[in-house]
């Protein structure tokens, strides 16, 4: 298999530009879930760019739970991420959630986000895999170990290599959390194939006051980095505003996570 570990002594580096995902370092990846405004977007890559995110992220189709929740801005926040990445220097993540949509998202975006709800959408993952772009693969939210690197393997057998998994949390009994941060996937992901893994410990909780120790958990795990949702007013966000950190808390998380001794 393509993304298997067989024949690969280390964990892959990708590139998004010049940024790498890896080994070497612990990447981290900041910004709002969603865009909603110019001015909420600039702000929030800023508070990212501050804590020394290397990427920013942002949504501009948003898969929600609810058809009535805020869908996001489409075509026109991408156009504002494409602003923000020329104000701040950051290269931009961003999801895309239907097929149709990948030329436009490909002109704009730096990496294509695949979340965790279109884990095993095959002709997405195909569609990503054909266009040249780094892929951020979520898990998805009940995936094996296996059906998600057999997801990955749809974009990789397109002829794109440049896969990094995410570990997000899974579906589980308890209600107090949004999800259950699976920690293991990281050893487990290392073991089984070479792609690096990162940890989203926002979307895991769901709360903000639980995305910091996460975080440290992540990269006491190994995790090449982190993806993480940070807003300039958690309070009207208009997608997952409780699990959004302020500017303050995403510098105490970036000064945590640097200063962990590196995992064994
Ligand atoms: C996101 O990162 O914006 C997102 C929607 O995450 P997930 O697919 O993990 O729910």
């Amino acid at each position: 298999k393509l993304v298997s570990r067989e024949n690969h002594s280390r964990t892959s580096t990708v590139h998004v530009r010049d940024v790498p995902i890896g080994p070497d370092s612990v990447t981290l990846i900041a910004g709002p879930c969603a865009v909603e405004t110019p001015e909420q977007t600039l702000e929030a890559a800023l508070m990212a760019k501050r804590a020394g995110a290397a990427l920013m992220r942002g949504g501009a189709y948003k898969p929600r739970t609810s058809p009535y929740a805020f869908q996001g801005l489409g075509a026109d926040g991408l156009k504002i991420l494409a602003d923000v990445r020329e104000e701040t220097g950051l290269p931009v993540v961003t999801e895309i959630v239907d097929p149709a949509d990948i030329d436009v998202v490909a002109e704009y975006a730096d990496m294509l986000q695949v979340g965790t709800r279109n884990m095993q959408n095959f002709a997405l993952l195909q569609a990503v895999g054909s266009v040249g772009k780094p892929v951020l693969l979520k898990r998805g939210l009940t995936a094996t170990y296996e059906e998600w690197l057999m997801a990955a393997e749809y974009i990789a057998q397109r002829g794109n290599l440049d896969i990094v998994l995410c570990e997000r949390g899974v579906r589980s009994f308890e209600s107090a959390i949004r999800n259950m941060l699976d920690v293991s996937a990281v050893p487990m992901v290392h073991q089984l194939s070479h792609l690096p893994i990162l940890i989203d410990p926002s979307h895991a909780a769901g709360r903000r006051e639980l995305v910091v120790p996460l975080a440290r958990a992540a990269i006491g795990v190994g995790a090449e980095g982190l993806l993480i949702d940070v807003h300039p007013h958690p309070e009207t966000a208009k997608c997952d505003g409780p699990q959004a950190l302020h500017g303050a808390d995403l510098d105490e998380l970036a000064h945590a996570v640097t200063t962990l001794p590196p995992a064994l």
